[in-house]
């Protein structure tokens, strides 16, 4: 069986997903696409010898008959509007973060979801698949460093497009971490205060480039976090975990360590696409596989609608300067994986 999937939005992320749907990965096919950059559309139709129809906007993709699920992949504010009409539509839908721009959309979203009555969406939040993210997690569950205590993670990107606003270190870069730390930890956030170190130079003057983001999660666990999208140097995502008995930490992306000219020295990635491009790879893949079984398994609207919230919390804390109470609803059972329910009710 072939899932067949429209595409809304052909720009840097909806083109490389077209292209590993289309070269990459299996039991996909692109049937129809939509950008407001109609050019860019059929440009991406004709780069990837597409057989698909070209639709005048998302409202339309996502009313056509042989379009299955529907991927958005257009500018974060018009997420929960197309995550919206796919749910409407009973379709279900892989909605690139963030889910919508603000924890109220969000919500507006995991209300509709629930009301239909089984889950549709999944967010990209491909980090959940990245095997050294796997890895970490892994030994988090296994208890091999016993209970984690601390993390400390960085965020660093070699420089950010003049368009990036003040608020994409948090909505846009920073959503990431919290996602996957709230993941990795099995743990929700309880407070955030972010701290502004001496500003970088090299920097636009409109940013506030590094910040500091000082976590706590309900279990107690401190997030020292680290956000510089100019660090020049390379993209370079880091993450460790200090337990009661040991330290996990993300491992380094695989490159040759070179002894040359007196030196020793290893290459460091520039590029996200590069960083994360198996576990894009992976998660795609999942969602076309458990898709066509009627599942949905990845990183639910739940997840994105608590990634929001904190992500509200840390702008709120940024601007204040003040340490700010993330309270976060009881998640409902309609988001619980049916293994919780087994394990909560005694059933193996
Ligand atoms: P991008 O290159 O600007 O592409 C977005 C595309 O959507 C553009 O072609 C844009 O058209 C189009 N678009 C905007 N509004 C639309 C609408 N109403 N209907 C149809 N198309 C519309 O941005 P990007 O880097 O691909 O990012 C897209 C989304 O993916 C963002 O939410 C971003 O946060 C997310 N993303 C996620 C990851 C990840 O690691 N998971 C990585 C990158 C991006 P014009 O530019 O012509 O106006």
């Amino acid at each position: 069986m072939t899932l067949r999937v429209g595409v809304i939005g052909t720009g840097a992320i909806g083109r490389e997903h077209v292209r590993r749907m289309t070269q990459v990965l299996k039991g996909a096919e692109v049937v129809a696409v939509t950008d407001v950059n109609a050019a860019q559309a059929r440009e991406v139709v004709d780069a990837f010898k597409l057989q698909a129809v070209i639709y005048e906007n998302g409202q339309e993709l996502i009313r056509a008959q042989d379009v299955d699920a529907v991927m958005v992949t257009s500018w974060g504010a018009t997420h929960e509007e197309f995550v919206l009409a796919s749910i409407a539509a009973g379709k279900p839908v892989f909605c690139e973060k963030p889910l919508a721009v603000t924890a109220e959309g969000c919500k507006a979203i995991v209300e509709a979801e629930s009301a239909f009555g089984k889950r549709l969406v999944q967010v990209g939040y491909m980090r959940r698949y990245d095997r050294g993210y796997r890895a970490v997690k892994e030994a988090l569950v296994n208890g091999t460093i016993g209970e984690p205590l601390i993390l400390n993670c960085a965020h660093r990107n070699v420089s950010v497009p003049d368009f990036y606003t003040r608020d994409m270190s948090i909505v846009d870069t920073f959503i990431h971490e919290l996602d996957v730390h709230r993941w990795l930890l099995d743990d929700d956030y309880v407070s955030v205060q972010v701290v502004q170190p001496r500003k970088s130079r090299l920097a636009g003057s409109h940013l506030q480039d590094p910040l500091l983001v000082y976590m706590e999660t309900a279990k107690g666990v401190r997030i020292n976090g680290e956000i510089f999208v100019n660090c020049k140097y390379g993209y370079d995502i880091q993450c460790q975990v200090v337990g009661e008995m040991g330290i996990v930490s993300l491992p380094e992306p695989m490159s040759v360590t070179m002894r040359s000219e007196a030196k020793l020295s290893t290459g460091l990635l520039t590029d996200w696409k590069e960083r994360f491009i198996e576990a894009y790879d992976i998660e795609l893949q999942d969602w076309i596989d458990s898709t066509l079984r009627g599942e949905m398994n990845g990183p639910s609207a739940w997840d994105g609608y608590a990634a929001a919230i904190a992500s509200d919390a840390c702008l709120e804390a940024r601007d204040s300067g003040a340490i700010v109470r993330i309270s976060m609803p009881e998640r409902p059972s309609f988001y619980r994986h049916p293994s919780e329910d087994k394990a909560a009710s005694g059933i193996s």
